[in-house]
């Protein structure tokens, strides 16, 4: 057949929740898209009903543009809430910061990013309140005026803000007149694993714009950026017209979405991604040579282990990223996805055993 590779179907995959494949009623939604035609650039079927349907999950009218990464996502949203000689405070090990190439700066137009640290990549209002309380002797004009705070939900370690943790940095973040901003490529799991509405762990807690995530939840590659206050988005279109986000067939990336906001879809995904990091982080406690590091909010367990064990693994075909080096011992995150099965999980688990005996 055309363009087929051996896909090895026995290697247990769990190094991210991008390494898994779509959800097969999504696949079919865009299929219909595919054997249809549309007017161009949102001026489409998929695209106004997407509209209509994230206004009815969040409770509001709301402002909803698709783009094609989280990177995108995250840079444009900033950079409609900071001006290019602003600053965005967020954590240190944020994808912002760690994993985006300077896009932020980029979008922003020259804008810097802040950093401030805490613990389980995630920053407290105390902390934040600080960082903008430091006051330098020079006149105002010399500094980088603080425009907008960002915070990750579910965080880079998959843990997960309350809304009461959120809702005090808001407060913050309202008294400094910024505008507060949430990366939420891992929002689902958050939502589920929080046991709250889409609004209240959002605008209700005090959230201007939101990236939500899609693409590592069971979407081919789609991302949007939500303004909870649509006149807030005035600009938006024109900066993903110029940097490159405006798709000419638009319909295909509001057709990932539809589907996926539909019916609750993207939280029952996130909620099977949820359960099996659950099963994995319980299952691997019980075998004396592993230790769980944090708690098991989301959808990641992040384990340390013998270095030969991990060797082990690798020999089985079971696939996750893994660092640093402690006498012997080697550190491992393990990511459940949206289609991850639970005879997967015991699988993994049995193999474990194996290696552990
Ligand atoms: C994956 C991810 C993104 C988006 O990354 P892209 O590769 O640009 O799609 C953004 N933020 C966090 C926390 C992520 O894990």
């Amino acid at each position: 057949m055309i363009g087929q590779p051996n896909l090895d179907e026995d290697i247990i995959n769990f190094a991210s929740d991008n390494t898994s494949g779509v959800d097969l009623e999504i696949f079919s939604v865009v299929e219909q898209a595919a054997k249809s035609s549309a007017m161009p650039y949102g001026d489409d079927v998929f695209t106004s009903k997407l509209q209509t349907i994230t206004n009815e999950i969040f409770e509001k009218r709301v402002s909803i543009f698709p783009v094609a990464t989280g990177s995108a996502a995250n840079a444009l949203a900033l950079s409609v809430v900071c001006p290019p000689y602003g600053s965005v405070y967020c954590h240190k090990e944020s994808h912002l910061e760690e994993d985006e190439c300077a896009a932020p700066e980029f979008y922003i137009g020259g804008g810097k990013l802040s950093l401030l640290s805490g613990e389980k990549a995630k920053f407290s209002a105390e902390i934040l309140r600080a960082k903008l309380e430091v006051k330098s002797p020079a006149p105002p004009v010399h500094h980088s005026p603080a425009a907008a705070v960002s915070i990750t939900q579910a965080t880079e370690i998959g843990s997960v803000y309350s809304i009461d943790e959120i809702a005090a940095i808001s407060d913050v973040a309202r008294y400094h007149r910024l505008s507060l901003h949430m990366d939420g490529a891992r929002i689902a799991n958050a939502i589920v694993s929080l046991g709250v509405t889409p609004a209240e762990a959002t605008w209700k807690s005090g959230i201007d714009v939101l990236s939500l995530g899609a693409t590592k939840n069971g979407v081919f590659a789609a991302e949007a950026v939500i303004f909870f206050d649509p006149d807030k988005a005035a600009d938006f279109e024109f900066r993903r017209k110029r940097g490159g986000h405006l798709f000419s067939k638009h319909r295909f990336l509001s057709s990932q979405l539809l589907p996926y906001l539909e019916e609750n879809k993207w939280l029952r995904l996130a909620e099977n991604a949820n359960l099996r990091a659950q099963q994995l982080g319980k299952g691997l406690q019980k075998l004396s040579q592993f230790s769980i590091l944090h708690e098991v909010d989301t959808n990641m367990v992040f384990v340390k282990m013998p270095v030969s064990l991990a060797d082990g693994f690798k020999r089985k075909n079971c696939l996750f990223y893994t660092w640093g080096q402690d006498e012997g011992y080697i550190f491992g995150r393990l990511v459940t996805s949206f289609n991850t099965t639970e005879k997967e999980v015991d699988r993994f688990l049995e193999i474990a055993s194996q290696l552990a005996n």
